[in-house]
């Protein structure tokens, strides 16, 4: 009889499942190799080890990709919605049944703790069952026009063949995102992950084939060159759409290069979410939203609470609670039990963190607690909090994009209005108040896609996901979604009784 320990067994279910996850590129509903033979090796951020090496695509690849898109759109537009719909559903269903596998794989390629993960498999997979529902409801309408001499037909059509590009801090979630609302409108897509979390991708392709959708109309390819790739499919007439979350600097360089074929575009991008706490908030479930908004995924989410602006009379009493919260976290490899905190994603990370707190306190900010990168494998940063923060330090105007909880007082609505606004950002905002006035005057006045009013956290599939100003275009999820991936074709016809 052999006794192992639990650590061993728990890698030998690593090592499973890592031997399950497909390594190719999938293209036209084959698994292969690149063409130049080029590969890509995937590491787990909490030891710095590489989990496994897969194929990395060639500009050749991501073109092959497209007219497999291209080859299937036609099929795929006219195959009834029931259908698509009960595909969708059918991927939801094998989602929930490998959700133990993929909460691993998510929790190893990208780092976050366990219990995020198997909450990132409940979230992603909302985005397969809410829009298969929806595929069924793409409605048009039929009206007399105002002379009475016409009828007015307007219908809805699938926008044709897309590129979705997607980050690596929700690398299930922000595919489902994508792929549900494309697929359930009747598009085709190119799938391109992100490089250092291109597997949950990958073993997602798997059930998406296991539900029954056809070849070509998913089609994922990792690349380790991003950019040679994925330009020369933009620049394809034959592609219609390109959806892509990330950073606004390289969405900037997409719509660019969008703009030369006048492509359809979403952008999801960067977002410097202000968190405020006013003194008639309940201050528990105020610190309890807090440490929701800031440490969830390590602060490396784009609705993450990034500034959070006190009202000066509860300042000292939010942060000591604050601060005595975030000391007592446990950080660790996301597959331990009771971490609440992972790694970052990358030593570029981490050392992003670190000068954004440098910078603070070398303006007169005070760290409370953390401030550090820690030592040891893996890129793990303290959970931190700092005080005192100047408004024109980087850590107040940057996204931060890690587990840095920054408190800046303010006295009064007016004040705590200009701040919250004062960035060129508008994806996420939190407020906490109990008084039902100032929550609505938040609501119009907060320069914002998406409001927690009392509420630490606001992603859900059934919501429309997007920001203002230069945090994105276009919305993903609700009865929103869908329409990214439609077009509107309008029909005059006279009026059939003259
Ligand atoms: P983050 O800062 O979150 O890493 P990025 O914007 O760098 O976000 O990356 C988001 C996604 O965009 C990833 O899939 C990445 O590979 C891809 N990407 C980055 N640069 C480019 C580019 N120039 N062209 C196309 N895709 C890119």
């Amino acid at each position: 009889m052999t006794i192992t320990s639990p650590e061993a067994s728990v890698d030998a279910a690593e090592r499973d499942l890592l031997e399950r996850v497909p390594t190719g590129l999938f293209v036209g509903g084959r698994w292969t190799p690149s063409r130049s033979g080029g590969t890509l090796d995937v590491a787990d951020p909490s030891t710095g080890r590489v989990l496994t090496t897969i194929a990395s695509a060639d500009p050749e690849d991501g073109l092959a990709a497209l007219d497999a898109a291209c080859a299937a759109a036609d099929d795929w537009a006219r195959t009834p919605p029931r259908r698509r719909a009960e595909i969708l559903r059918r991927a939801w269903e094998l989602l929930q049944e490998r959700r133990d596998e993929f909460a691993l794989l998510i929790t190893l390629e990208m780092g976050k703790p366990l219990h995020e993960a198997q909450g990132e498999v409940t979230y992603g997979g909302e985005f397969l069952r809410w829009f298969s529902e929806e595929a069924v409801r793409i409605t048009g309408r039929y009206g007399i026009n105002p002379e009475g001499t016409g009828r007015t037909i307007v219908s809805h059509h699938p926008v044709g063949p897309c590129l979705l590009i997607t980050p690596w801090n929700f690398p299930l979630a922000m595919a489902t995102r994508k792929i549900a609302p494309a697929l359930a409108a009747g598009c085709t897509v190119v799938v391109k992950p992100a490089e250092l979390t291109p597997l949950t991708t990958l073993f997602f392709a798997r059930v998406l084939e296991d539900a029954g959708v056809p070849a070509g109309v998913v089609n994922v390819i990792p690349t380790n060159s991003s950019k040679t790739v994925s330009a020369p499919i933009i620049a394809e007439p034959r592609l219609r759409k390109l959806s892509f979350t990330g950073s606004t600097e390289v969405g900037k360089v997409l719509l660019r290069q969008a703009a030369e074929n006048v492509l359809r575009t979403s952008m999801e991008l960067g977002g410097n979410a202000p968190f405020l706490v006013f003194e008639d908030a309940d201050l528990d479930a105020a610190v309890e939203g807090a440490l929701l908004a800031k440490f969830r995924n390590s602060g490396e989410a784009c609705t993450a609470a990034n500034r959070f602006l006190v009202q000066r009379s509860v300042v000292r009493e939010f942060s000591d609670r604050v601060a005595a919260r975030v000391e007592a976290m446990r950080v660790g490899r996301g597959t331990e039990q009771g971490v609440q905190v992972g790694p970052l994603i990358d030593a570029r990370a981490v050392a992003k963190t670190s000068a954004l707190v440098a910078d603070a306190v070398s303006r007169g900010a005070e760290v409370r607690t953390g401030g550090d990168a820690l030592p040891g494998e893996g890129t793990f940063f303290a959970p931190t909090v700092v005080t005192e923060v100047p408004a024109d330090s980087d850590l107040f105007r940057t996204e931060i994009f890690g587990p840095v909880l920054s408190i800046v007082p303010f006295d009064d609505e007016d004040e705590a209005v200009r701040l919250a606004n004062g960035t060129e950002y508008g994806l996420a905002a939190y407020v906490y108040t109990r008084d039902l006035a100032r929550g609505q005057r938040m609501m119009e006045g907060l320069e914002t896609g998406m409001l927690g009013l009392n509420a630490g956290v606001i992603s859900n599939a059934s919501a429309p996901f997007g920001g203002v100003k230069q945090s994105g275009l276009g919305r993903e999820g609700g009865v929103e979604g869908i329409h990214e991936y439609l077009t509107t074709k309008y029909t005059m016809t006279p009026d059939p009784t003259i």
